[in-house]
Parts: C-alpha cells; sequence; structure tokens
C-alpha cells in the first residue's frame, strides 16, 4: 500500500507574514485528512515559520533545493543540516526550473539525492520531459535517463525513502494538464525502470507523483489511475482553499 502524497511547491512566493496567514486558513481546512500525507515546500526564508506554524498538524515541510555539502564556502547555499534545523523532513530535488535556469543535471541530482538520503531528508526527485522531447518522440527515454542517473548508485533499500515526482515541462504553470492517460503512461515508464533496475519490490513501493497544473476541478481523475500517488502542486497550492480542495481529492 502507498500512502497518497500532495505536496506543494510554493516556489519564490510567500514572505513569512503571508505564509503564517496561508496556514491560519489552510490547516482548519485539513484538520480531518488522514488519507494521504500533505507536505509544503516554502522558500527557504520561510521554512522555520512554516514549521512552527505547522507543528501539532500532519503537513510536513519541504525544502525546495538543497546542496549535498555539510558546511563550507559555498555562498548562497543551504544544507541538508540547516534544513533538518529549520524542521524539514522533504526536499524537492532537480525541479525542472532548477535544471532550466540553474544548470541542475543528472549528475548534481544525484549527488543531492544521495546526500540528502543519508543525512536524513526524504528527496522528491522531479522529472519530466520538454514539450521538443515530447514532440521528437524522445518523452520516455528522457524519463528513463532521469530515473536511472539521479538515483545512480542507490541499492534497493537506499530507495524505499525516495519520492519520485512526474513532471511535463511543458504542464508546468501553463494550465495545461497531461492527460490521465499520459500521466499514467509515464509513471507506468518509471515504474517499469526503476523494477529494471532495483527490483519489483522497489517498484511496487515507490511513490509516483504527478506534476503540472494540477488544479480541484482535476485531480480527482488524475488520483484514480493505479501508478499516480499523488500530486506535486504549484500555483494551486499558494490558496488554502484551492490547496485544501486538492489534498481532499477524495
Ligand atoms: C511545480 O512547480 O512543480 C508545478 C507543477 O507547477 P504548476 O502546478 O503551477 O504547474
Amino acid at each position: 500500500m502507498r500512502t497518497p502524497i500532495i505536496a506543494g511547491n510554493w516556489k519564490m512566493f510567500k514572505t513569512v507574514a503571508e505564509t503564517l496567514t496561508f496556514f491560519d486558513g489552510f490547516l482548519p481546512l485539513v484538520s480531518e485528512v488522514s488519507h494521504c500525507e500533505v507536505v509544503v515546500a516554502p522558500p527557504f526564508t520561510a521554512l522555520a515559520a512554516a514549521f512552527a506554524a505547522a507543528a501539532g498538524s500532519r503537513v510536513a515541510i519541504s525544502a525546495q533545493d538543497v546542496y549535498w555539502e555539510k558546511d563550507g564556502a559555498f555562498t548562497g547555499e543551504v544544507s541538508i543540516g540547516m534544513l533538518l534545523d529549520a524542521g524539514c523532513r522533504y526536499t524537492l530535488v532537480g525541479h525542472s526550473e532548477r535544471r532550466q535556469f540553474f544548470g541542475e543535471t543528472d549528475e548534481t541530482v544525484n549527488r543531492k539525492v544521495r546526500a540528502a538520503l543519508a543525512g536524513g531528508l526524504q528527496p522528491i526527485v522531479c522529472v519530466g520531459e520538454t514539450l521538443t522531447e515530447r514532440d521528437a518522440g524522445k518523452a520516455a527515454d528522457v524519463v528513463r535517463r532521469q530515473v536511472r542517473s539521479g538515483l545512480a548508485e542507490l541499492t534497493d533499500s537506499d530507495l524505499s525513502p525516495i519520492i519520485v515526482a512526474y513532471e511535463p515541462v511543458w504542464a508546468i504553470g501553463t494550465g495545461r494538464t497531461a492527460t490521465p492517460e499520459t500521466a499514467a503512461e509515464m509513471h507506468g515508464e518509471i515504474r517499469r525502470t526503476i523494477g529494471e533496475i532495483w527490483g519489483g519490490k522497489a517498484a511496487a513501493a515507490t511513490r509516483i507523483l504527478y506534476g503540472g497544473s494540477v488544479k480541484p476541478s482535476n485531480i480527482q481523475e488524475l488520483m484514480r489511475r493505479e501508478d499516480i500517488d499523488g500530486a506535486l502542486v504549484g500555483g494551486a497550492s499558494l490558496d488554502p482553499a484551492s490547496f485544501a480542495a486538492i489534498v481532499k481529492y477524495l
């Protein structure tokens, strides 16, 4: 049984005050929720405030990125220890915006994933093809490569805390969601790839989230698919009512 996860990625939105206002509105709306894990990924500056605001609730906090070194002269970077200290349990790794704008590669994703696991943070590893890659018929190849390389050198037992998020780049922030059929097909590819490398047990246990213009109006249909174990939500996670409606997709 894979417990579903609904995670919100706030990207570069919300101050500390706005974070507190969000939790004031959001927590009462999800206080009865027990069918899924709920995760919120605020910007670094609001992590500690989010953790304090969510204390005593079932909402867990995630970072949006992490660096693999413990400490040192790495201006602008944030370590795993610092994220744990701020209350994080998860971290996104390899979000397409990091790959597109900040030079993230399969190799840096892999270093971050291995370091996060070793340090006790659960990585949510983002993969997904661009529109050009999809139009060229390469979507499955790209995503298989990202999974293989991003999770390289992990053993099957390392794999259990890992969460994969399939986020087609053409669906992020565009209002253009992948159809449930396309999403389910790609989730199947990811699960097969994991099975080929780490075995059927690891594949069956790995949670794979869908991300890309998820909204209250399309979450239910996506969640009906067997291989879709939750969602990574950008824009629609910024508003307490819309994120709560997604969390309560049942
Ligand atoms: C995201 O940022 O991971 C995302 C899926 O964004 P959106 O829901 O806005 O498409």
